[in-house]
C-alpha cells in the first residue's frame, strides 16, 4: 500500500490525460447512458479495449484514445469524469495536487457539441472534487492536437483565455505525429500563451527526437515538455534544459508500453544521465487506467529498480508541487 512510505504522500501529478484516467467500469455506464453502439457487446472484451496490458507500441497506443474521447464526448460526461477522477486520486493516490488535460475540440462530436459546454462542465466538476477535499489542488489544461490545422488549434488557445480566470491553467500540444504539422504555425499562439501568462508544456521527445526538441525550446519557450526522454542523447539539449530550468514531466510506464524506451535498463540510464547533468525533471502516469499503474507504483517501480532513491523522489515530487501551473 501506497500509505506505507511517507515519502508517497502529498504527491502532485502535472502529466495526466482524462481521457485515458477513467476506468473501464464508469466509462461503460457513461456509454450506455447515451445509448452508444460500442465496439465490444461484452463489457471484459470493452475493458480490453481501453486498458493495456503489456508493450503496444505508439501508434496503437494512440488509436485507443478515439474510443475514449468518443465517450468522454457530452457535457455531462465530462462533468462526472472531472469530479471523479481527481477524488479517486486523492483518496486512493494521496495525490493532492492534480493538473488535467484534455482537448475540447476532440470531444465536439465534429462541431455537434458546443466547446463552452465541455470546458464550463469539465471546470465544475473539478471545482466540486476541490469543494470536497479543502487540500486538493485541481487544474485543466486544454489540450491543441498536431493533427489540427493552426486556425483550429487557435480556436483552442482562446478557449484557454477565455476561462483563465475560472480554472483553466494551461495549454498542451499532443495527438499523433503528423507529416503535415509545422511547428512555426505555433510561435504567435505559443507568444499570446506567455503574454496572457498561461503555462505551456509541448508533449516532444517521445515518439520524436532531441532535434524537434531544440526546435521546440527555442521556438515555442515552453515552461515545461511533456516526456522529453529523447534529451539523454544531446548534452547540449540537456545543458539548455537545466539552465532555462525547463521542465521535463516524464512518464515512466507509458514509455515503456509505447516502447519510446526499451526496457527497465535503458530507463535506469536515462534517469541516471538527467541526475547527472541536472535537468530538472518530474515523475507522472500519463494515464493511469489505461496505463494500468497509479502515480504511487510509478514511484515504487523506480525505487524498487535503484533508479531513484528516496530523497530524491522527495526533491521531485516537491518540485512538481512548484512547477504546476496552478497558482
Ligand atoms: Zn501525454
Amino acid at each position: 500500500m501506497a500509505s506505507q512510505n511517507s515519502v508517497l504522500s502529498n504527491l502532485a501529478e502535472l502529466h495526466m490525460h482524462i481521457s485515458s484516467s477513467v476506468t473501464p467500469e464508469i466509462l461503460w455506464d457513461l456509454a450506455h447512458e447515451q445509448g452508444m453502439k460500442l465496439p465490444a457487446r461484452d463489457y471484459f472484451e470493452f475493458a480490453k479495449l481501453v486498458t493495456i496490458d503489456g508493450q503496444v507500441g505508439y501508434a496503437d497506443y494512440l488509436k485507443m484514445y478515439d474510443l475514449l474521447e468518443e465517450i468522454q464526448s457530452t457535457p455531462e460526461s465530462m462533468f462526472h469524469l472531472a469530479e471523479q477522477v481527481p477524488t479517486h486520486l486523492y483518496q486512493h493516490d494521496h495525490i493532492d495536487l492534480v493538473e488535467i488535460r484534455m482537448n475540447p475540440m476532440l470531444r465536439s462530436r465534429g462541431g455537434k457539441i458546443d466547446l463552452d459546454h465541455i470546458i464550463v462542465y469539465t471546470l465544475q466538476g473539478l471545482e466540486r472534487a476541490s469543494l470536497k477535499f479543502p487540500r486538493l489542488r485541481t487544474g485543466l489544461i486544454l489540450s491543441m492536437d498536431r493533427r489540427f490545422s493552426k486556425e483550429v488549434n487557435t480556436i483552442i488557445v482562446d478557449k484557454a483565455i477565455k476561462y483563465r480566470d475560472r480554472g483553466v491553467i494551461g495549454i498542451d500540444l499532443a495527438g499523433p505525429i503528423d507529416k503535415k504539422f509545422r511547428l512555426n504555425d505555433l510561435v504567435g499562439l505559443a507568444k499570446r500563451i506567455h503574454a496572457e501568462g498561461l503555462g505551456l508544456t509541448i508533449h516532444t521527445g517521445e515518439a520524436t527526437d532531441a532535434d524537434e526538441m531544440w526546435e521546440v525550446v527555442q521556438k515555442l519557450k515552453p515552461n515545461r515538455i511533456g516526456h522529453g526522454i529523447a534529451s539523454v542523447h544531446d548534452e547540449q539539449l540537456m545543458t539548455f534544459l537545466a539552465e532555462h530550468n525547463i521542465i521535463l514531466e516524464t512518464c515512466p510506464s507509458s514509455n515503456l508500453q509505447t516502447l519510446a524506451v526499451k526496457d527497465l535498463e535503458e530507463m535506469k540510464s536515462n534517469y541516471h544521465t538527467l541526475l547527472d547533468n541536472g535537468v530538472p525533471f518530474t515523475i507522472n502516469t500519463d494515464g493511469p487506467i489505461l496505463q494500468n499503474t497509479t502515480l504511487p507504483k510509478e514511484y515504487q517501480l523506480l525505487l524498487d529498480n535503484f533508479i531513484l532513491t528516496e530523497a530524491q523522489i522527495s526533491e521531485i515530487n516537491a518540485r512538481a508541487h512548484a512547477a504546476s501551473f496552478i497558482r
